[in-house]
């Protein structure tokens, strides 16, 4: 199946290298692997438009007609200044770009925008995406608004909260792999074998265009900004955001771009590996077993080379940092600021602390940008993994079709997954309440046996602690 385009496609994207143009947002040259961008007309002023959300930024974005632009208002997220957190690391200028604020709780949205807006646009009726969770709770939000179909392929470590989005937001989701590297080689296969938009955000440049509009306001909101922490995992949001601050002293908005302190995770991190040593700290180890950060757990990047070119090698900085410390950041950043940030964001805060204690490269002076990306409240079970922080349980309150398959168990005991589906009694197939109690039985909420040839359904403790708290 091939998409058709409806509409006349005057969306042109180039390579940055060798000059040749597409019409699809692949990230990357067919010809060359060099980074593909979409191409903007130029402007002289940096101007508002009256457009929704960030495409109040629409001169410096794609052209895309306003009738097929699919906004939630996304973006214009605040930037606060966290004195509380400043203190407690002895700085003074502290500043939180708060992007749990968008529509779907995450930084996301901004990418979601922009590629559900050209997918309208070019009349696709179906995209696919990759995700560990963020980008899949986003698009599939910006697909329902459109009118659009979206299927989200999940790997076995995507956060249960992110997961409940995507169902509340009607999308197909299929799990595939257990690391995201494995699930974007499943959705390149539907969108090569049957022709779906791919709104993966690491394979479509459009992303780009939209997480750079982070750079834009942050401009708009501080007269200087010296620092910049940005936790990374693929690197997108970095390399968007340095396109971002290069557009604006291009255009002579800013001086000077600021230095960039990135925080990676202690068990892998291909970004900070690739900075100069001397500019690099790590968080002390201890005895803590290594364990990913999710959101940080990318490995190999296939952006590194584009990251790199736009890289300021002298003033880029990097921390590695832990799981534990991220965790612990998640408390200490809420009990700070009242701010609840998932564990990737929280790596920032614990990244910014280390380098100022164990570092003179920052002085009290000067403003430092925290970018907080997402909600804790996507990721409740991370938490209630954590024996020390059960307190945090969930709060995602009786919304979706696991939620009331736990609570049948509760009510009911062990049972048969036929007869859940009867007693639920809701227009979903029996298939669909087998593939709910897989999920849950590997997110350790239910457990099963084996008598006959059916399998019995029963409640472990943690998931009648789970009920308990949704209750
Ligand atoms: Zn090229």
């Amino acid at each position: 199946m091939k998409i058709t385009l409806k509409r006349k496609n005057n969306v042109k994207f180039r390579c940055t290298k060798c000059g040749r143009t597409f019409t699809r947002p692949s990230i990357r040259c067919p010809y060359c692997s060099s980074l593909v961008r979409a191409e903007i007309p130029k402007q002289k002023e940096f101007k508002l438009t009256k457009h929704p959300g960030i495409w109040k930024f629409s001169n410096y974005l794609p052209k895309i007609p306003s009738e097929n632009i699919v906004s939630l208002d996304e973006g214009f997220t605040p930037l606060i200044k966290a004195k509380n957190f400043a203190s407690l690391i002895k700085l003074e200028n502290v500043f939180i770009k708060d992007e749990t604020r968008n529509p779907t709780g995450s930084f996301r949205d901004r990418v979601a925008t922009l590629i559900v807006s050209h997918a309208k646009h070019i009349g696709a009726k179906k995209l696919v995406c990759a995700t560990d969770g963020n980008l899949g709770a986003s698009v599939s939000a910006y697909s329902a608004k459109a009118g659009l179909k979206c299927v989200a392929v999940v790997p076995s470590n995507a956060d249960y909260g992110k997961i409940l989005q995507m169902e509340a937001f009607g999308a197909e989701i299929y799990e595939y792999g257990k690391i995201i590297d494995e699930a974007v080689v499943k959705a390149k296969e539907l969108v090569l074998s049957e022709g779906i938009y791919e709104a993966t955000a690491e394979e479509n440049t459009l992303s780009i265009e939209g997480l750079k509009t982070i750079a834009y306001e942050l401009a708009m909101q501080l007269n200087r900004i010296d620092w910049l922490v940005i936790p990374a995992g693929s690197g997108l949001t970095l390399l968007s955001t340095l396109i971002g601050f290069n557009e604006l002293v291009n255009i002579g908005i800013l001086k000077r771009k600021p230095k960039i302190l990135v925080v990676q995770s202690n068990v892998c991190s291909p970004i900070v590996d690739s900075l100069k040593q001397d500019n690099v700290v790590n968080e002390k180890e201890a005895s803590i077993v290594k364990k990913h950060i999710p959101g940080l757990d990318v490995c190999k990047t296939p952006l590194l080379k584009h990251i790199l070119q736009y890289l300021d090698y002298a003033n880029t900085y990097g921390v590695r940092i832990t799981y534990t410390s991220a965790l612990n950041y998640v408390s200490i950043v809420a009990k700070s600021e009242g701010l609840f940030i998932e564990p990737a964001g929280a790596a920032a805060f614990a990244g910014l602390a280390v380098f100022a204690r164990k570092t003179e490269n920052i002085s009290k002076s000067e403003n430092i940008v925290v970018l907080a990306p997402a909600t804790g409240l996507k990721v409740p079970l991370t938490y209630s993994k954590e024996p020390s922080r059960r307190k945090y349980g969930s709060r995602l309150a009786g919304l979706s079709t696991k939620a009331l398959i736990l609570n049948v168990l509760r009510e009911h005991g062990e049972m048969h997954g036929y007869k859940i589906w009867k007693t639920l009694g809701l227009s979903v197939s029996v298939q669909a309440i087998y593939q709910h109690l897989e999920e849950l039985e590997r997110a350790g909420l239910v457990e099963s046996k084996k008598v006959g040839k059916k399998k019995l359904y029963k409640l472990t403790k943690k998931g009648y602690e789970v009920v308990l708290a949704l209750k």
